[in-house]
């Protein structure tokens, strides 16, 4: 073969690999760090990074929608979006109507106050204010918990932490309920203290709609591999590295 013949093959096939690979869509809630934020207007993080690795290994490109948390599974069940990556946890109610890739993270739920309040674990009770993100499992546990028993008397749902915390920093309400993970960072980086930690064992799960399994094999494939070759280790130390 002569080399412009080989040469121009060669230009075909990377051609073709990139115009016929598939893009999925991948619903996030971008208010989550270090699992996704945005950062100088682009959509980063553990997850951003992991689902990028996983469409590379298995021959996807990804396209990134963000959203609030609780429109998620809607878009996901009405084919708005393909993915779902948002730390989102495996639940029973949830698995009714999604379903879920293998755990690839753990978390609880910490309770935050504004740095130097003289609030403890008492915020919980009584006449205070807990701010939570709509849909979560920290609303689900405060709410059947703290606000069903009588235990707690106001919850204040946000489409998004970012106004959570927001109105805890401005002493709208007295405590957020969230994702211990989240909570650690926001304590590094916003003038927020954890005051305590709930244990709820939770297991995080990329989802897809019920019933996609092309997908969900696929997605779960390249987790094992993303695994197996080091590069979830990597983003590990990126995101979660001292
Ligand atoms: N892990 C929690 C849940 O699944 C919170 C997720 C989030 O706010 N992004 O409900």
């Amino acid at each position: 073969m002569k080399r412009m013949t080989v040469v121009f093959l060669a230009f075909l096939f990377v051609f073709a690999g990139f115009a016929f690979s598939k893009t999925y869509i991948v619903g996030t809630s971008a208010d989550f760090p270090p699992f996704e934020y945005v950062q100088n207007g682009r959509y980063v993080g553990f997850d951003m990074d992991l689902i990028q690795a996983i469409g590379k290994v298995e021959g996807f490109q990804v396209e990134i929608r963000d959203m609030s948390f609780d429109s998620l599974i809607p878009a996901l069940k009405s084919g708005i979006i393909d993915i779902a990556i948002a730390g989102m946890t495996i639940t029973p109610d949830r698995l009714q109507v999604v379903d879920f890739s293998d755990p690839y993270w753990s978390a609880d739920q910490d309770v935050i106050v504004k740095k130097n309040s003289d609030y403890n674990l008492a915020v919980l009770f009584g006449n205070n204010k807990v701010g939570v993100q709509t849909g979560t499992t920290g609303d689900l546990w405060v709410s059947d918990n703290l606000i069903k028993t009588g235990i707690l008397k106001h919850i204040v749902r946000y489409e998004s932490f970012i106004y959570a915390l927001q109105a805890l920093i401005n002493g709208e309400v007295n405590a957020v309920v969230l994702d211990s993970p989240v909570a650690q960072r926001f304590a590094q980086t916003q003038p927020v203290s954890i005051v305590g930690v709930i244990i709820t064992n939770e297991n995080y799960g990329i989802a897809v709609n019920k019933g996609n399994k092309t997908l969900l094999d696929m997605i779960n494939d390249g987790l094992a591999k993303v695994k197996a070759s080091g590069q979830l280790s990597q983003l590990v130390d990126k995101y979660f590295g001292k």
